[in-house]
């Protein structure tokens, strides 16, 4: 199965491939205030189908984690741990996915 997914105007697009299962259950502090939720999946997965240059990139927590978010609308797509090989999922920003009827699962089930 592969799903699409973007932020709001389009600027940032992405294909996902594979189920979409859970979602982590333990939110950051970025995303318990922007409301996002996340699901946790390998980079083999994930495919960026628009220019890197649509978005920008948003640290913190030793900068670990790059949030990226759209330059036009705002809106937070994806995060990267690139040392771990692993890209964040705002399940909100999937086509065809209802992100809030995904249940949550504990943070050690990441990166399936
Ligand atoms: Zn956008």
């Amino acid at each position: 199965m592969i799903y699409h997914g973007s932020c709001h105007c389009g600027r940032v697009a992405f294909a996902l491939e594979g189920a979409v299962k859970t979602a982590m259950s333990r939110d950051c502090s970025l995303c318990a205030r922007k409301g996002v939720r996340l699901s946790a999946v390998s980079t083999e997965r994930f495919t960026l189908l628009t220019a890197p240059e649509a978005s920008t990139a948003y640290h913190f927590d030793g900068h670990a984690v790059v949030h990226r978010f759209c330059k036009t609308c705002g809106v937070q797509p994806y995060s990267e741990h690139v040392a771990e090989g692993v890209i964040y999922i705002n399940l909100n920003c999937i086509d065809s996915v209802d992100g809030r009827a995904i249940d949550s699962a504990p943070i050690s089930e990441r990166a399936a």
